[in-house]
């Protein structure tokens, strides 16, 4: 797959580009990005964390979703 020569000149400015929800900095189109879903948190306070991440930008993140499934997942 030939993506790595794609010309990226003037990309900045597509409006369909995507923002990372953590760093705020534009996600380029071959960059890894992570899609968090908080929808475990009952306390709804984790949704505004919910968006697209670059996958950098995610992991500690998905270590605190990891932890809060385990948290959430108890008997009653
Ligand atoms: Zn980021």
């Amino acid at each position: 797959m030939p993506f790595d020569s794609m010309p990226q000149g003037g990309s900045r400015g597509d409006p369909w580009a995507r923002v990372c929800h953590s760093c705020k900095m534009p996600i380029g189109v071959n960059e890894p990005t992570e899609e968090l879903r908080f929808d475990v948190d009952p306390e709804r306070k984790l949704e505004e964390m919910n968006g697209t991440y670059h996958a950098a930008c995610a992991k500690p993140l998905l270590s605190i979703k990891r932890a809060l499934d385990m948290l959430s997942w108890r008997p009653s």
